[in-house]
């Protein structure tokens, strides 16, 4: 049974704000108050984890001690089967110092080159932490198919080469509350909403 996280105040280890915009949102109808790490002076450790679970747990694990309050963190990232799982964990560094996706996305497919396999998913780890080192983490998945060229320009990542199984556009070409309901991100969100918060 997991650990239940109490009303008041949990710190968002990211210091991404859209990302705390929109934890703040989920978790305000169960009396939870989101504050971002960065707000309370808490750096960003080092991603040294081997696995997305890993890296979120770090995360939450080093906010929670340092705030001396529950934290959450994340880690998400695309991972291609016929790459060994790459560019997984390194999704974001893939993208290189500019962020620069569109270079992302072309090394994902000339690493490929003419692989048969072109499955990929998207993963979403969360780790919620306590000051007193318990630790309770989800994981959410969505899998599909890489295309080439990219196709739309919503969304974000890698989303315009990435089709959702059962799907005929891909991310980067659906209404964003289309994506969010299918999404790895929110699948992760669904877990631990049902097995750690409480209406208030
Ligand atoms: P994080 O913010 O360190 O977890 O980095 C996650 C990286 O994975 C992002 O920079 C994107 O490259 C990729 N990623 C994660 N989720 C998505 C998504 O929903 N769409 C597209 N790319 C994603």
């Amino acid at each position: 049974m997991a650990r239940r996280l109490e009303q008041g105040r949990l710190v968002i280890a990211s210091h991404n704000a859209g990302k705390l915009r929109e934890i703040a949102e989920l978790v305000e109808p169960f009396g939870v108050d989101a504050v971002s790490a960065g707000s309370l002076g808490l750096p960003e450790p080092e991603e040294t984890g081997t696995t997305f679970l890993a890296n979120a747990e770090l995360k939450a694990r080093a906010s929670a001690a340092g705030a001396g309050l529950p934290a959450l963190a994340d880690d998400s990232g695309l991972a291609v089967p016929a790459l060994d799982g790459a560019p997984g964990i390194y999704s974001a560094r893939w993208a290189g110092p500019e962020r620069d996706f569109a270079l992302a996305m072309t090394r994902v497919q000339e690493e490929l080159g003419d692989s048969a396999d072109r499955s990929a998913y998207f993963v979403c780890a969360l780790a919620l932490a306590w000051p007193d080192g318990h630790c309770e983490t989800f994981e959410g998945r969505v899998d599909g198919s890489l295309v080439w060229p990219p196709r739309g320009a919503r969304g974000f990542g890698y989303d315009p080469i990435f089709l959702p199984e059962g799907e005929q556009i891909t991310f980067g070409e659906m209404e964003p509350a289309r994506k969010h309901a299918m999404s790895h991100r929110a699948r992760a969100f669904e877990l631990l909403v049902a097995a750690c918060l409480s209406a208030p």
